[in-house]
């Protein structure tokens, strides 16, 4: 195969209120907000990144607080479950702060080999954190209220419910450049590029579960790394002769993106690693103000009047 992705570059999901998002994703989990920006089709709503000190692609959950909206009704054709990347040693930490933060955690489970702790966040939404002493690209956040050694590393794994495994697994597998890398309680994972902690996703076929909608707690879409733009349309091509039909490339300004849904419903995104969130904002300032691509600037005064306010957790 020619081309390939190198793992997850971000998810996005649905949230409530973004207050109660923010203070759940830098509060509890210590992630840095990256990005304070609105949702580009539909600019009179945030669109909040969270990741690791730099926004390192691979560490990166992104949220479209959507309050209005339906809780999502979890089936098929969606991601279930995010886990999460914690070293070695570190569940014990996280089971005391989720308690002291009034988060009801699962018991801790192991997974292909390594321990997992399942819980929510206040939507809802599956996240899991998974020990691993796989390497992965990663800077700490040295402000953040959580120790160095015990942060989040980015997205371990995703996981997605499917009617059929097989036209997804040909998916991932033909066109995508993932191998087939176990199966265990149900889940088949894949791995690409060498595989190891964000090079991976899990698929569990359910014949029997209604399809999934989208909703708040829910996951709009899972992104995957690209090089630069040459790759990500080599990679576009290979989805486009498997029968999908990828958008054109969309310039998402810290990144480049085309979109597609798996065959089971899934909705994917294709992103380059580049530019980056500096690109508009001074690293060390990342996240504190609203930032605009430049072709909605000529509206901030109205959509900054729509917006709520924000206040960081302390
Ligand atoms: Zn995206």
């Amino acid at each position: 195969m020619a081309s390939t992705v190198h793992g997850i570059h971000h998810v996005t999901c649905i949230a409530g209120p973004p207050q109660r998002n923010v203070d759940f994703y830098v509060g509890v989990l210590g992630l840095r907000l990256v990005k304070r920006s609105v949702n580009q089709d539909a600019p009179d709503t945030y669109h909040l990144f969270y990741a690791d000190g730099v926004g390192t692609p691979g560490t990166d959950i992104t949220f479209f607080p959507w309050p209005a909206m339906e809780p999502v009704q979890l089936g098929i054709g969606l991601t279930v479950e995010i886990p999460f990347a914690v070293r070695p040693g570190s569940l014990a930490y996280w089971q005391d702060r989720l308690a002291q933060a009034g988060v009801a955690t699962d018991p801790v489970e192991t997974r292909f080999g390594e321990l997992t702790l399942p819980f929510r966040d206040p939507d809802g939404l599956g996240l899991a954190l998974t020990e691993t002493a796989d390497g992965r690209d990663w800077t700490p956040w040295r402000a953040g209220p959580v120790p160095e050694a015990h942060q989040l590393r980015g997205m371990h794994t995703v996981r997605l419910w499917e009617r059929q495994l097989t036209p997804t697994e040909m998916l991932l597998t033909q066109r995508l450049g993932f191998v087939a890398a176990g199966e265990e309680d149900g889940w088949r994972r894949y791995a690409v590029d060498g595989g190891g902690s964000g090079r991976l996703v899990d698929v569990r076929e359910m014949p029997g579960e209604r399809r999934g909608r989208w909703g708040t707690g829910g996951v709009h879409h899972v992104a995957w790394r690209t090089h630069d733009a040459a790759e990500e349309m080599a990679v576009r091509e290979g989805v486009a002769q498997g029968g999908l039909r990828p958008t054109a490339l969309i310039d998402r300004f810290w990144f480049e993106s085309v979109y597609f849904k798996e065959p089971g419903g899934v909705l994917f995104e294709l992103a380059t690693d580049g530019p980056g969130f500096d690109r508009d904002e001074d690293m060390a300032h990342l996240g504190e103000t609203l930032i605009l691509p430049p072709w909605l600037e000529p509206h901030r005064r109205d959509i900054e009047a729509v917006l709520p306010p924000l206040t960081m957790p302390t």
